[in-house]
């Protein structure tokens, strides 16, 4: 019998028994086609991850989209992906036009002006679910084990430019150089507070910073 069994049965999302699916870390359609090696595999229910895919295609969309014409994976995954989804999906293309806003000025901690790149309205709903996944599954990838359901997962998105200085000291990790690499932190007080730093695509537009916060664990503590 395999000796991690047990492990391989939690599902990393809900914390419990009964995985009947694996998942991908980052998601394989952020992938153009025949791109998919590094993946990160973790088990998972069905169940956990069928309200995912909608936020999945969202952020493929929003982040390939928002991608410089230098990042030639994201430009294909955008023309071929991308365009499809828009193609078939009335709602999804009066919703991102909706959304989009004109040009953001980036600037600096230090008020040096860095450029501007195309604004967009992130909805709410498709970023909690897409960063609960993307880091439960990182968590669970690192540690072995579920991060518990009532860790809350605080996050926002910002040009990589304007993250704290200190997600330089933070280890990186690089899944495919022009698709996903991501910066994470371990804290020494508490195994489940950490943070994430995600790099979609285009790094300068598609940056995520999340803080697990385990400070609600106490109310479900004995
Ligand atoms: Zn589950």
């Amino acid at each position: 019998m395999c000796p991690n069994k047990q492990l391989k049965n939690l599902c990393y999302f809900c914390g419990l028994e009964g995985a009947d699916t694996i998942e991908d870390i980052p998601p394989r359609s952020f992938f153009p086609d025949g791109q998919r090696q590094g993946l990160i595999r973790i088990p998972a229910h069905a169940s956990c991850n069928g309200n995912w895919t909608k936020a999945i295609e969202y952020f493929r969309n929003v982040f390939s989209g928002l991608s410089g014409k230098n990042n030639f994976t994201a430009s294909v995954l955008f023309d071929t992906k991308g365009k499809r989804s828009l193609q078939n999906s009335p709602k999804l293309r009066s919703k991102l036009v909706s959304e989009l806003r004109p040009r953001i000025d980036f600037i600096s901690a230090g008020g040096v002006y860095l450029g501007s790149k195309p604004g967009v309205y992130i909805d709410p709903d498709h970023k909690e679910n897409f960063v609960n996944h993307m880091v439960r599954g990182l968590y669970f990838h690192h540690k072995k084990v579920p991060l518990p359901a009532n860790v809350k997962i605080k996050t926002h998105l910002q040009p990589r430019t304007s993250a704290p200085l200190i997600i330089q000291s933070m280890p990186i990790v690089e899944i495919h150089p022009k698709v996903f690499k991501y910066r994470y932190l371990f804290a020494n007080d508490h195994i489940h507070a950490s943070a994430w730093l995600l790099g979609f695509y285009d790094v300068e537009a598609g940056t995520i910073f999340a803080i697990t916060d385990p400070s609600g664990e106490s109310q479900l503590g004995t």
